[in-house]
């Protein structure tokens, strides 16, 4: 089977924050293209892997960058010994063969780019290759799902309008407290007194969130800082390394920051 390296034969480990896989399997039984809102770090990639192992499907992931091209994602020509060999990119893979297709934070992609998903994203469910001379109608496993940070737009980086009607949309926050902090044991192999102690100092950072912040810590921050304290270091030398540094560049901030955190501790 041509997708079978995408398969994703073992259970992803994914902890509900809500009604959310109830939303993408109604979605996915139409085959309407799901957008998966929220900050960074917050589950979004972790739940369409969940998803596709649920469903059965193979996943097919790209992030998107601000040099994609439509080709990078339908395919090119490319040189080969014996002549030019058309090659699908992979929209066009998982749109010819049955699968998920992940446009990971789709707005880095030029407004042209993101252009080349919308007749597989209506009824007409075709992708034309203009350059292949070759009109792909969508296998009736094909999905497509696209992740988008709220938090990052700007009017030049945005989607456009008629992108973003085509979307069935499910909002991604951080999770609930208790579900945070087994997600971190789950992930970090903490016990669950440092868990919760990690959520409360990321609740902590989110709320500098507009004050300083564009982002408080993810959950991806908080298991990396857990990680850090098992393999050994003290849990304020691992904070500073796993959530204060990479957060913010400013000085003054990093302080409060701190300052917020020992609070806490
Ligand atoms: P995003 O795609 O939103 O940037 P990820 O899905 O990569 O974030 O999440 C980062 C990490 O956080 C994951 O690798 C996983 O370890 C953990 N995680 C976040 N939310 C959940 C959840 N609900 N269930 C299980 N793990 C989660």
């Amino acid at each position: 089977m041509p997708l079978d390296a995408y398969r994703i034969n073992t259970e992803p480990y994914y902890e509900p924050q809500d009604t959310e896989i109830d939303i993408f399997t109604a979605a996915y039984s139409e085959r309407l293209p799901v957008m998966l809102k929220g900050p960074t770090g917050c589950g979004k990639t972790r739940f369409v892997e969940h998803m596709a192992w649920r469903l059965g499907k193979p996943l097919i992931t790209v992030a998107a960058h601000e040099d994609m091209t439509a080709a990078d994602l339908a395919g090119r020509y490319l040189l080969e010994p014996s002549g030019t060999v058309w090659h699908d990119g992979p929209l066009t893979q998982a749109a010819r063969h049955g699968g998920i297709c992940y446009l990971d934070e789709i707005v880095e992609a030029r407004q042209d780019t993101t252009v080349v998903i919308h007749p597989l994203t209506d009824a007409r469910r075709i992708l034309p290759l203009e350059k292949h001379n070759e009109i792909v109608p969508a296998h009736a496993d094909f999905q497509l799902t696209i992740s988008y940070n709220p938090g990052y737009q700007s009017a030049v980086k945005d989607l456009k309008e008629s992108t973003k009607q085509r979307f069935i949309a499910i909002d991604f926050g951080y999770p609930p407290p208790s579900t945070e902090s087994t997600i971190i044991a789950r992930e970090s192999g903490a016990d669950s007194d440092l868990a919760t102690l990690l959520v409360r100092i990321a609740e902590r950072s989110r709320n500098l969130q507009g004050h300083g912040l564009d982002e408080g810590a993810s959950t991806r921050m908080l298991i990396h800082t857990g990680r850090m304290v098992r393999a050994g270091l003290p849990l304020a030398a691992a904070v500073r390394a796993g959530i204060v540094l990479p957060i913010t560049d400013n000085p003054d901030i990093r302080a409060a920051l701190t300052d917020a955190i020992a609070a806490c501790v």
